[in-house]
């Protein structure tokens, strides 16, 4: 259940590195509207808070509500994110807002208490509610421009040393490269996001990842070699995800996913198969909800609680 904390709608902003997702979730976590827009970060940080703000206020309109009046702003924000100040931490996914605070800069704008996590957090403590999974244990994995993913135990995000968020994007699947931008190479990212898949594509002669993902769909060796890789590593990450929590629910989700789930599936699923050390018939694999609903519900939810603590 949302956490009782007034009647107000709070707004939930899911920050990805292509597109930002801005919603009005009811008190209840009903996703009442949605909108959308290109995140641009080149465009600058100040740029980029005020097409949000202006979109905040134009949902507001849409459904009648008060933007001065709403619970709070929830926020998922792509990329590491000093979840205390809401400063973005690096420029890698965002360039350009590092050392800026998100939610310094919305709650003065709407004079409204805010809080950030990472999305891929809201991401999966959303889809744990939805699914009425909040007393179980649920792992995301994201797949879009970038590679990440989050857990949930219990209804609550997992956190590691120094209250980080794990960095699913960094498991190792290749000892033998493309180096990473963390240092190290053979790192998940590097190979299954879309990012990775348009450089790979690229030096091969394709605009982007799209038209890799489109040739090779079409049968062209160059574009499937790319996505047999990409697919080949994800699904050792799976595997390294599988034996590492065993969790209820397995889900798949990022843009990546949600447009070619079909040609990662089978090749999972015949990797996942020969787990002998795991009870895999226990354990649920999942498309993530389309779009980033869940994320918005996640943020959503994620504020309930932060405004539910301040007052106890
Ligand atoms: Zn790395």
């Amino acid at each position: 259940m949302f956490p009782d904390a007034g009647p107000s709608k709070a707004v939930a902003i899911v920050i990805g590195g292509t597109t930002i997702t801005i919603g009005l979730v009811s008190s209840v976590g009903q996703l009442d509207s949605r909108s959308r827009l290109a995140t641009q970060p080149r465009d600058g940080f100040a740029t980029a808070m005020a097409r949000i703000e202006q979109s905040v206020e134009a949902l507001c309109e849409a459904d009648s509500v008060d933007p001065h009046a709403i619970a709070g702003i929830g926020i998922g924000c792509t990329g590491p994110v000093d979840t205390s100040t809401g400063v973005v931490v690096t420029d890698y996914t965002l360039p350009t807002w590092k050392g800026h605070s998100v939610t310094r800069y919305l709650s003065e704008a709407f004079q409204v208490p805010s809080v950030i996590a990472n999305n891929a957090d809201t991401a999966v403590l959303g889809e744990a509610f939805v699914r009425d999974a909040l007393d179980q244990t649920v792992v995301l994995l994201t797949l879009g421009t970038g590679v990440g993913g989050g857990v949930v135990i219990n209804g609550v995000n997992y956190k590691g040393a120094q209250g980080e968020h794990p960095e699913i994007g960094h498991i190792l699947v290749r000892g033998d490269g493309p180096k990473c931008y963390c240092g190290s190479v053979g790192c998940l990212e590097m190979v299954a996001s879309g990012s990775a898949i348009g450089a790979s594509g690229r030096r091969a002669g394709f605009a982007c990842a799209v038209e890799v993902f489109e040739q090779a769909r079409l049968g062209d060796a160059h574009a499937k070699r790319i996505v047999d890789r990409a697919v080949q590593c994800t699904s050792r990450g799976v595997w390294t995800l599988l034996h590492t929590f065993l969790p209820d629910i397995l889900i798949f989700g990022g843009g990546v996913m949600e447009a070619h789930y079909d040609l990662f599936a089978p090749t999972i699923l015949a990797v996942l198969a020969r787990a002998t050390m795991v009870p895999l018939h226990a354990v649920s694999l999942a498309q993530a909800q389309p779009g980033n609903d869940a994320g918005l519900i996640g943020a959503a939810l994620l504020l309930r609680r932060h405004l539910r603590a301040s007052v106890m």
